[in-house]
């Protein structure tokens, strides 16, 4: 089943090894289950965070997230978090349960996650546990909350702006309750914190559906940007910066909704850089698709990759936005050997 990383089986087997029960668990699995490589690995455990510690003996450790008991193995390719399996209590803040209690069952710490698809624990021997449907709803391409989606929206109102960041880099569909809880709490939106907001919008305009979900969610999204944002991000390289700038672009005073959102000062620049710059989009370059087919490209997805190469060229200032150089560009021995 799942290819496990050898670092992070390592983990698996010291915990395992203690008398501990230890799993993979969250996005890994689901990247995992799609032919997606993970951007990170999770671990969850029996083990309490000092078990954990004791169980990992001589691995390095970080101790990031211990009030929540969340331990972080530092040995091998990447940061493994390990997190102590956990059931929560009430939210009244919106943001963070009041209470965290661990728990010895993986089935409560499944059920405190967010949605379906990310409720999966994995394990390179032991199979897959999915009491709640994910393998399936990832099937469906669906989206759908763990539990009731108002109250799951209403406890902690970030996972309204996962939803829709899963939606446009995955391309599943909200599920109907999940949709409509969506919508019903979108206001809670503004109880996100700027950090946070910043964190998922980076991934959510990366995301190969971006535009779509946009524009299919304008309503919601709207609640964080009342100055009309433009949707239009499909033709700007899906970098976060350029995507931002494309989502800026017809607002009067981009730098306050920068400050707002607290990007960080160089971000800052290079977003208005963006802005002030042209082109911003493929639309704007000088040279089109069919110039590269009248010098001998054949038709296919690789032409717009070639665009895309260009614009980012004059973006990054590169290239001059001008067609003599642009096609020189093009001519050169080395772009025939790059392309
Ligand atoms: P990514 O690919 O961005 O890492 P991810 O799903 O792994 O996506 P993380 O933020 O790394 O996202 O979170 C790991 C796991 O923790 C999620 O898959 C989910 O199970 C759980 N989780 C994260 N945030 C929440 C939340 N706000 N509410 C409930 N569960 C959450
Ligand atoms: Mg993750």
């Amino acid at each position: 089943m799942m290819r496990v990383p050898d670092y992070v089986q390592k983990v698996l087997g010291k915990l395992e090894a203690a008398g501990h029960e230890a799993w993979c668990v969250g996005g890994c699995v689901r990247d995992s289950l799609l032919g997606r490589t993970p951007a990170d690995w999770d671990v969850c455990t029996s083990a309490l965070p000092e078990e954990t510690k004791a169980a990992l003996g001589e691995m390095p450790t970080a101790e990031i997230g211990a009030g929540y008991g969340t331990i972080t193995a530092l040995a091998g390719e990447g940061p493994v978090e390990i997190t102590t399996f956990r059931k929560e209590g009430a939210y009244s803040d919106h943001r963070r349960p009041d209470r965290v209690a661990f728990s010895q069952n993986l089935e409560d710490d499944l059920l405190r996650r967010d949605f379906t698809i990310n409720a999966m624990a994995g394990h390179p021997r032991r199979g897959l546990r999915d009491p709640l449907g994910g393998q399936e709803d990832l099937h469906r391409k669906c989206l759908r909350c763990v539990g009731d989606p108002l109250r799951r929206f209403d406890e902690d109102a970030l996972r309204i702006l996962r939803c829709l960041r899963f939606a446009a880099v995955l391309g599943f569909e909200v599920e109907e309750s999940t949709e409509s809880a969506l919508y019903r709490l979108a206001d809670l939106l503004k109880t996100v914190s700027a950090e946070r907001v910043l964190g998922e919008m980076d991934k959510l305009l990366a995301g190969a559906y971006a535009e779509e979900i946009l524009k299919r969610y304008a309503d919601v999204l709207g609640r964080l940007f009342p100055e009309r944002i433009c949707a239009d991000v499909a033709s700007v390289p899906p970098e976060p910066d350029a995507r931002w700038a494309a989502l800026l672009k017809n607002v009067p005073a981009p730098e306050e909704v920068l400050a707002r959102l607290r990007f960080p000062k160089r971000r800052q620049k290079t977003v208005l850089a963006h802005l002030a710059g042209d082109p911003l989009t493929l639309s704007q370059l000088q040279i089109k698709g069919r110039d590269l087919l009248e010098l001998g490209y054949a038709p296919g997805p690789r032409v717009g990759e070639v665009l895309h190469i260009l614009l980012r060229d004059v973006q990054n200032g590169v290239l001059p936005n001008e067609r003599s150089a642009l096609l020189g560009a093009l001519c050169s021995p080395q772009a025939k050997a790059d392309g």
